[in-house]
């Protein structure tokens, strides 16, 4: 089995071919860099992403906040519904932790001041 991918880890977009037998990855094609075979070979094996969203502050602002490292694909949303819960008192800046441990040992943190 063949899988295509697209590299997201920078803006050239490479079409990455991990070939896939016996749920072995026998080869990976098409990346221009170490980066994208690493990157797709992560991704056939166990794929996660950087959690992106808001935190209300209690007096209503919107806070952007992210994971500090990418969690689990499939547990994203878990990880929404948790973000969903949570608020924060003012003032903020960038790198505070809102939520220790929220996933996978990746932190919520802030990514504005406020
Ligand atoms: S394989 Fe390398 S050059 Fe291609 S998109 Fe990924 S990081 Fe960029």
């Amino acid at each position: 089995m063949i899988k295509t991918l697209t590299c997201i880890e920078c803006p050239c977009g490479c079409e990455i071919k991990v070939t896939i037998e016996n749920a072995k990855i026998i080869s990976v094609a098409g990346n221009g860099c170490l980066r994208g075979k690493n990157y797709a070979e992560a991704e056939v094996v166990s794929p996660k992403r950087v959690v992106t969203s808001t935190v209300r502050a209690e007096t209503g602002e919107m806070i952007p906040v992210k994971t500090d490292k990418p969690v689990r694909k499939d547990a994203v949303s878990e990880v929404m519904n948790r973000i969903n819960k949570v608020t924060c008192k003012l003032p903020v800046f960038v790198g505070d932790v809102l939520v220790e441990n929220i996933c996978d040992d990746a932190d919520l943190v802030v990514t504005g001041n406020f």
